[in-house]
């Protein structure tokens, strides 16, 4: 192993560790008991819940474990969760119309002025860090504005998030600085482009921006030629969506298949054991590293 090989290394596990033991503050300030917060999705409910975390608010999330969140249709008690919960949080009303229409007027929009811009109106807003860490802190200031007395638990846990969304940063950064190949080969949707560009990939994805755009044959083709030739050795995809279009690419072309989470989507197991975004995120960087051979 070269030198600076050896030092980068040291530099990934030290910040790697500093995200496992968080020299965060003490809570401070106080709780409130059975606080009413509701989640659109996913997404919006694993930010909710950093923020959240000690002040003894409920979470809950409307899309349930297992759905697809881009063809959410709202049931008839959808207006009703809305209606009980102090707060709702959503993306914004491009990204989750449906929201808008079933909550009279009480949506809180997270994905709203955000630093970084992304492809699809905030639809994967969250997947750069620097727009976690802005979502992070709207629900921070959205609750605190109606309930004071959590200001300060509740800026500290944004405060801590995006404390930790900085450390990831540099984390990709440094991993994915040194790579054989920079082209991810995606059999899923349009949701990674901002990744990828945070950190200088090429971001390739064979379906549209929705799920349920089916890529054509032709585009499937021209694409498994392209891997062949190219002698891919790892593509990515996401298990929730088309696994079956991932296999058939992946047996075409000799491939192996990787996992990248857009944690919009959850699986009813990941829900239940808690998988949080640092988690999610670091298991997309293991998986990067391995499919573009980083050093
Ligand atoms: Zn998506």
């Amino acid at each position: 192993m070269k030198p600076d090989a050896n030092f980068k290394n040291g530099v990934a596990a030290a910040i790697a560790a500093a995200l496992f033991f968080c020299a965060c503050g003490k809570p401070q300030g106080a709780r409130e008991e059975g606080l009413k917060v509701l989640a659109s999705g996913y997404a919006v409910y694993a930010i909710a819940r950093e923020v959240l975390g000690d002040t003894g608010a409920r979470l809950n999330m409307l899309v349930p474990p297992g759905a697809e969140p881009h063809s959410f249709e709202p049931a008839p008690q959808t207006a009703v969760r809305i209606k009980e919960a102090d707060f709702f949080f959503f993306l914004n009303g491009r990204a989750e119309p449906w929201a808008m229409q079933v909550s009279d007027g009480r949506a809180i929009a997270l994905a709203y002025n955000l630093p970084r811009e992304t492809a699809g109106a905030g639809a994967h807003a969250w997947l750069s860090f620097d727009n976690a860490a802005a979502m992070a802190e709207n629900v921070a200031a959205y609750i605190a504005r109606k309930r004071p007395q959590l200001e300060r638990r509740l800026a500290q846990n944004a405060a801590d998030f995006a404390r930790e969304t900085q450390m990831l940063d540099r984390l990709f950064k440094i991993s994915l600085a040194d790579c054989q190949t920079r082209v991810i080969y995606h059999i899923g949707h349009n949701a990674f482009d901002s990744l990828a560009a945070d950190y200088n990939l090429i971001f390739k994805p064979l379906a549209g921006a929705v799920f349920e755009a089916e890529p054509s044959p032709r585009q499937t083709a021209a694409m498994i030629k392209e891997i062949k030739a190219k002698k891919i050795k790892y593509i990515f995809t996401e298990e929730a969506i088309s696994p079956e279009l991932a296999r058939v690419v992946a047996a075409e072309t000799g491939a192996r298949l990787l996992d990248l989470y857009t944690i919009e989507h959850i699986t009813k197991k990941d829900f239940d054991e808690g998988v949080t975004y640092k988690q999610f995120m670091i298991k997309n960087l293991e998986n990067l590293k391995k499919g573009l051979s980083c050093a």
